[in-house]
């Protein structure tokens, strides 16, 4: 295939392509990426390579172009990139759902392998609402949620994201109308661990689930939380007849020190969602884990089906990647690769304190983030962070990363820089 010019791809790509959030209004053109192997971005027109300092939005845990991942993927196509999954089943996706089941919180046993982690947030919702319906609760279907959230694009996950967060501001008052709490503060606090019971106790006739990011809300801020918050969470829940949802997309597979952010506080959901990372990023594909409790519930139902199934259900070729990323993780000490990053990160981002309009910097696991008390100038951010040979993505208030595991010190030390340089400069 030969190479568009750049010039040419760049005028096709503003003409007929549509990027996230895009097109946004003055937003400088994208760089074309060539290829990415390791931890780096290779540019094309020999414009160089960039560190990746995002991980493509949480997921490429182990670096571009892995062997073990393009061997698993390799394998898989010789037999059989997809089949459909209604009344045919295979080994990929069956050996999936069995590692996610072995390595969630205990309890989880059902897997429904979505194709994106919005889907898998439908699914989870369907899942609750359904679960009511069938135990002749048909009132409970709202969800609660705490403000600052992002759950994905698509209509239910939209309407427990952040209502002011400037995402989704266009849809409401067409948006199920969703129990808002107040977003929790980083440290423990009493007073908010009784506003979520006060709340949950409030609404329990309409409420069918809470649903939360567990430790880190992400999109919606890259905030953090005391693990007790999802204790508290638990306790109301089970105390009011309310089911629980983790969205655990951003969060799973390592990225704040725990295999889930659940188990920083032992806490098991009724409902889990996981992506991103699922598949080391090199896929799109999702899942949706529940309990024995909520499948049962529905199984006995008067529509005694889940229905959604869509066409790339239990994708082999996805699966088959998942598993190997699943192995290649458990199969190496990630944690202290996850601590070394988290250590890398608190030492390179120290220095981010003392930049005028920095207001807060805040690490966890291979996550570091410098809030400004301004809105960040995305353009000139980026081009500070590219021009120390770093790829990031500041949004709103925001300059973050999130490296892969893999990164080495001095690349973690090169990401620490560029955020800073992308703090002063933004
Ligand atoms: N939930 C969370 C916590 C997320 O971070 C995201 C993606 N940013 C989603 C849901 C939606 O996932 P996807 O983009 O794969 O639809």
């Amino acid at each position: 295939m030969p190479d568009l010019p750049v010039p040419e791809l760049l005028e096709l790509d503003r003409r007929h392509v549509w990027h996230p959030y895009g097109p946004m209004p003055g937003q400088r053109e994208p760089l074309v990426v060539e290829s990415a192997s390791g931890v780096r971005l290779r540019l094309a027109d020999s414009s160089g390579e960039l560190v990746d300092g995002m991980s493509s939005w949480w997921s490429a845990i182990h670096g571009y172009n892995h062997p073990v991942l393009n061997e698993a993927a390799r394998e898989q196509l010789a037999r059989m990139s997809h089949v459909m999954f209604g009344g045919l089943t295979h080994e990929p996706a069956v050996r999936l759902a069995k590692r996610l089941v072995d390595m969630s919180p205990e309890g989880l046993e059902h897997v429904f392998l979505a194709d994106s982690g919005s889907v898998s947030v439908e699914v989870a919702v369907k899942m609750c609402l359904q679960y009511w319906r069938s135990l002749g609760r048909p009132a409970k279907q709202r969800l609660l949620t705490w403000r600052g959230g992002y759950h994905g694009d698509t209509w239910q996950p939209m309407s427990v994201c952040d209502p002011e967060g400037g995402m989704h501001e266009l849809w409401q008052g067409m948006l199920p109308r969703q129990v808002f709490a107040d977003p929790p503060p980083a440290a423990y606090e009493e007073s908010y661990a009784e506003h979520v019971r006060e709340m949950v106790g409030r609404h329990a006739d309409e409420l069918a689930a809470v649903v939360v990011e567990p430790v880190v809300q992400g999109a919606g801020g890259m905030r953090f939380h005391s693990p007790a918050y999802l204790r508290v969470l638990r306790e109301a829940c089970d105390a009011h007849g309310v089911l629980l949802v983790f969205d655990e997309i951003a969060t799973g597979f390592g990225r704040t020190g725990a295999l889930f952010a659940a188990e920083h506080a032992g806490v098991t959901p009724d409902v889990m969602c996981v992506g991103k990372a699922l598949t080391g990023g090199y896929m799109t594909m999702a899942a949706t884990l529940c309990t024995a409790r909520v499948a049962d519930g529905i199984s006995r139902g008067e529509v005694p089906v889940l229905a959604h199934g869509p066409t790339f259900m239990g994708n082999p070729l996805a699966a088959s990647v998942a598993c190997a990323s699943i192995d290649l993780l458990l199969g190496q000490d990630w944690q202290t690769e996850v601590k070394r990053i988290e250590t890398g990160l608190r030492e390179g981002l120290a220095p981010a304190a003392e930049v005028e309009g920095v207001r807060d910097v805040r690490v966890l696991g291979a996550i570091g983030v410098v809030q400004l008390d301004h809105p960040v100038d995305m353009e000139a951010a980026t081009r500070a962070a590219v021009r120390e040979g770093v790829w990031l993505r500041p949004f709103r208030d925001l300059v973050y990363t999130m490296p892969p595991y893999v990164t080495g010190d001095e690349d973690v030390a090169r990401i620490a820089r560029a955020v800073c340089a992308a703090a002063r400069e933004g």
